[in-house]
């Protein structure tokens, strides 16, 4: 007798339906008692785990999350990964929510990184810092209608539009700090994407914006000629790329710059802007021919170790890092640079800000908690700008491969 016992099983109809051998050998992960979220369940799954896989998972194990708080972040909790975590630093950002000298926690198993991103950032500090501002703070959901012919589509547009006080008191009516900015309307054929723009206070909010939504076309469905609805049609481009995000309205867009004198870039940077800016063009070809969706050297690199550590969810790096890099020489033979990212997805609040060593890092940063989300989002732009001044001098200096072979290199004992 194992510990299947003791397992809330699938319902069963799921498990009629599936084609389970009839001797039922099948080992299901053990979910024990209120889903084993309590220390003592999570520690027999993951002996249950050792015995089935025949491998020891100290490590694992080794978690001090208490495992109550991993409730709505993780199903079928065995422990925690370990990622390790750097810090990158200082970075002296004059923006309008985040003002003063930070150090970065980064969290990555790729060396080189951190050290990358700290020569940028004293580079940065020593040029006198980073301007950052944000532009605009929103989310989206994006259901898709579905009418008999183009003519219903084409009406349902103004449907939209006439009712758009009803559905905002619907979709607020879930939520405190959601509020429903607008809805534009695409219509594709018979069928409407429906683009739902929401301001979601310091919460990444898509589990916000989601709810808020589905109360919504439960009204529309009730009012309009529509036939159906999905809830999710693709065209917000959460954790995917796409054209789209350039123009913003998937997050927060926030555009960080610096103007670096060109002593600076020789002394620190061991290039000159005029080096920068060729590399820059040339590289920007290369993209070009390759379709990248707008143009940077390494975005997703700081994004997913400021994510990881900071309790982001790391797969909202794919339409955050979606973002233009630009290498300007000044008339004075200075270099002006700068990130813009226009679909940056993070939050101060909710998700797994809360957890653990994510929290400490938030709280590192001066962004834990309510109020802070625009800050975080400065932060970021200006860490990745660090991040693309480095890696760009790098490459323009021929220093690229010598800095991996010192810094980068992790080879099988
Ligand atoms: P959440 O952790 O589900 O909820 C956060 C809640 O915090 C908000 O709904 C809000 O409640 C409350 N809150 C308290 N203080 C707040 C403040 N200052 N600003 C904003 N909200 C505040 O988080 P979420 O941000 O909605 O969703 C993020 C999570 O959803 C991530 O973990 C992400 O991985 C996951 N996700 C969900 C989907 C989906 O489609 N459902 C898709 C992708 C990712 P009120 O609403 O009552 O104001």
């Amino acid at each position: 007798m194992n510990e299947l016992t003791e397992l809330e099983v699938e319902d069963e109809s799921a498990r009629d339906a599936g084609s389970a051998p009839a001797d039922n050998t099948i080992e299901l992960v053990p979910r024990f008692k209120d889903q084993g979220y309590a220390a003592d369940l999570v520690s027999r799954r993951r002996q249950w785990l050792e015995e089935q896989t025949d491998c020891r998972l100290d490590h694992v194990g080794a978690c001090s999350i208490p495992s109550e708080r991993m409730r709505g972040n993780i199903e079928n909790p065995i422990g925690a990964s370990q990622v390790p975590l750097g810090v990158a630093g200082p970075l002296l950002i004059n923006g309008e929510h985040a003002q003063g000298t930070f150090y970065v926690p980064l969290a990555t198993t790729e060396g080189v990184l951190v050290r990358s991103y700290e020569r940028g950032m004293v580079t940065l500090t020593r040029a006198g810092g980073v301007v950052s501002r944000l532009a605009l703070d929103e989310n989206r959901i994006c259901p898709v209608f579905v009418f008999e012919d183009v003519v219903e589509a084409h009406e349902f547009t103004q449907f939209i539009k006439d009712n758009l006080p009803v559905m905002r008191a619907e979709a607020e009516a879930t939520t405190r700090h959601g509020k429903l900015i607008d809805i534009d309307c695409h219509q594709i054929g018979r069928e409407v994407i429906a683009n739902f723009r929401y301001f979601t206070g310091d919460a990444h909010g898509m589990n916000m914006i989601a709810k808020a939504t589905d109360q919504a076309c439960k009204w529309i469905t009730q009012h309009s000629r529509a036939r159906h609805f999905y809830s999710l049609s693709g065209y917000s481009s959460e954790k995917r790329a796409s054209g789209v995000l350039l123009s913003g309205g998937k997050g927060k867009q926030v555009t960080a710059g610096a103007l670096i004198p060109r002593n600076l870039v020789r002394t620190h940077l061991h290039t000159t802007p005029e080096q920068l800016c060729d590399m820059w063009h040339r590289t920007m070809i290369a993209q070009l021919s390759a379709n990248v969706v707008g143009y940077n050297g390494q975005f997703a690199n700081g994004l997913a170790a400021m994510f990881i550590a900071c309790g982001q969810d790391v797969a909202n790096v794919v339409n955050s890092s979606v973002g233009v890099t630009d290498f300007e020489v000044t008339e004075r033979g200075d270099l002006y640079s700068s990130v813009t990212l226009p679909s940056l997805t993070v939050a101060t609040v909710g998700g797994g800000t809360a957890l653990g060593t994510a929290r400490e890092c938030l709280e590192m940063l001066g962004c834990a908690g309510a109020g802070q989300a625009p800050k975080l989002a400065e932060i970021v732009a200006a860490t990745l700008l660090a991040g693309e001044l480095s890696m760009g001098a790098a490459i323009a200096s021929g220093e690229y491969v010598a800095a991996h072979e010192t810094y980068g290199r992790n080879p099988p004992e």
